[in-house]
């Protein structure tokens, strides 16, 4: 697409300009005294969308931090995408690790040191400059685009979860395919798209023995110990080949098919190195998957923390009255936090010794998704990034969790694609965050050529 690479190059230094803005904004959602620039670049993201493209916008108010909708001139029959990302970012403790100040954009080695410079305001920005781009080559855009952007990603997402429950609403962002840039590119000239997530669900376990500390001599051999008792009920959960043995776990995993193997093998990965980085010499689970495969496409158990007893100086010989662990599952689709908390429930309580109570809390949960290699929107965003970076994108299912994405997914049941243009070394969430000028005009042009891709897709209407 000539024309449109001399739109972004001929605006290169107004987009600049616009990113600055935004990055000057200091809209850390997790710290009170930055509320009103909650609602400054809320505000600025609104006009931005309204001035330079022309959309119909809403500030939409909830009982935290604003939303900013925009939506483009309808274009009948032709597919919807919708464009989420956030305009928060995180606190930028610790500040004297800073080199330059942390909402002052700095250029410096081909790169824009700044907070939020990739996450997420300069990821967010390359959909709005690539819109823009398109409407400045072409007059007008080959789709109906949506763009949704929130205020509180990294505090949890809890004004757009609760958006979303809303039918009205949920009409309202209504699309074919979501797409959001708020991932990780696999490296600078390797372009990726994360179609899988894996889900999370947390518990806390806590066993009650004596109503007190008892004296280990007094008592040792005669009572149960609720430590034990923990250490031996939590072993009984995974053995020792990372199978998880709690009765029906695996029944609602999808099967990877072989056309997802083979492409989760094309990533280029060093297990060794890996594991070196990480100051380990060996993996573990099982054995019948890839290293890869067991990180993003298989659940997995870890215990986070567990608590018991005397920790102090020196010894203390008690049988302890209590003893408590936090542990996690992730989850790949089609499995959900319900089944699983009434299946473990039943587990503990199974295996759950005479003289000791039980309590299971359940803390958090969100079941993981997974896009069809097969989908026609994601194809056409393969085709997109390949039309930019001269090869094909790698297909990535990534081990961590989103649970707004997976949840905006399903509940407006439309495609996903993520497509990440930062590169993992930005050190977001860190001090000294940076996107290098090259991935930031590489996404505007990435982002144009996905949405190309997209318009071209039937959706059968
Ligand atoms: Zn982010």
């Amino acid at each position: 697409m000539p024309m449109l690479k001399e739109t972004i190059e001929k605006n290169r230094q107004k987009y600049l300009d616009t990113w600055f803005e935004a990055l000057r904004i200091p809209s850390v959602s997790a710290e009170a005294e930055h509320k009103p620039d909650m609602r400054r670049m809320a505000e600025w993201l609104a006009d931005l969308l309204d001035g330079e493209l022309g959309f119909a916008v809403h500030v939409i108010e909830t009982q935290t931090n604003p939303l900013v909708f925009g939506q483009s001139p309808e274009i009948p029959g032709a597919p919807t995408v919708m464009i989420y990302g956030h305009y928060d970012v995180q606190p930028v403790d610790p500040i004297d690790q800073w080199r330059t100040p942390p909402f002052e954009p700095t250029v410096a080695e081909g790169k824009v040191f700044c907070r939020g410079a990739d996450d997420d305001k300069g990821q967010s920005l390359t959909h709005v400059f690539a819109v823009k781009s398109l409407l400045e080559t072409y007059g007008s855009l080959p789709l109906n685009v949506k763009f949704i952007f929130e205020g509180e990603e990294e505090v949890g997402s809890g004004a757009l979860s609760a958006f979303l429950e809303s039918e009205e609403n949920r009409n309202l962002l209504a699309a074919d395919v979501i797409l959001v840039s708020d991932t990780d590119k696999p490296g600078a000239d390797e372009p990726g798209i994360t179609y899988g997530l894996r889900g999370v669900v947390g518990y806390e376990l806590t066993l009650t023995g004596p109503n007190r500390d008892l004296h280990s001599g007094l008592y040792g051999g005669s009572v149960q110990n609720p430590v034990i008792a923990l250490c031996s009920m939590l072993s009984e959960v995974i053995d020792s080949d990372g199978k998880i043995r709690i009765p029906g776990f695996y029944d609602d995993v999808v099967p990877l098919s072989e056309r997802e193997r083979a492409e989760l093998a094309r990533r280029p990965f060093d297990e060794a190195e890996a594991l070196a980085a990480v100051g380990l010499d060996a993996s573990f689970g099982e054995p019948e998957y890839t290293v890869i495969e067991r990180r993003g496409a298989r659940p997995s158990f870890d215990i986070n923390g567990i608590t018991g007893g005397y920790q102090g100086e020196g010894g203390k010989t008690i049988i302890p009255a209590k003893a408590s662990a936090k542990f996690t599952f992730r989850l790949v689709p089609n499995q959900q936090p319900e089944p699983l908390t009434r299946a473990l429930e039943a587990f503990f309580r199974d295996r759950l010794p005479a003289g000791i109570k039980m309590d299971l809390v359940f803390q958090h949960g969100a079941g993981g998704m997974v896009i069809p290699l097969e989908s026609p929107f994601l194809q056409a965003a393969a085709r997109g990034l390949s039309s930019v970076y001269g090869k094909a994108p790698l297909f990535i299912r990534d081990g961590g969790s989103i649970p707004i994405i997976t949840q905006m997914k399903e509940s407006l049941g439309a495609d996903l694609i993520l497509a990440g243009a930062g590169l993992e070394e930005d050190r977001i969430h860190s001090p000294n965050e940076y996107f290098t000028l090259r991935d930031f005009f590489l996404g505007i042009e990435s982002a144009a050529a996905i949405l190309t891709e997209l318009a071209r897709v039937k959706t059968g209407e």
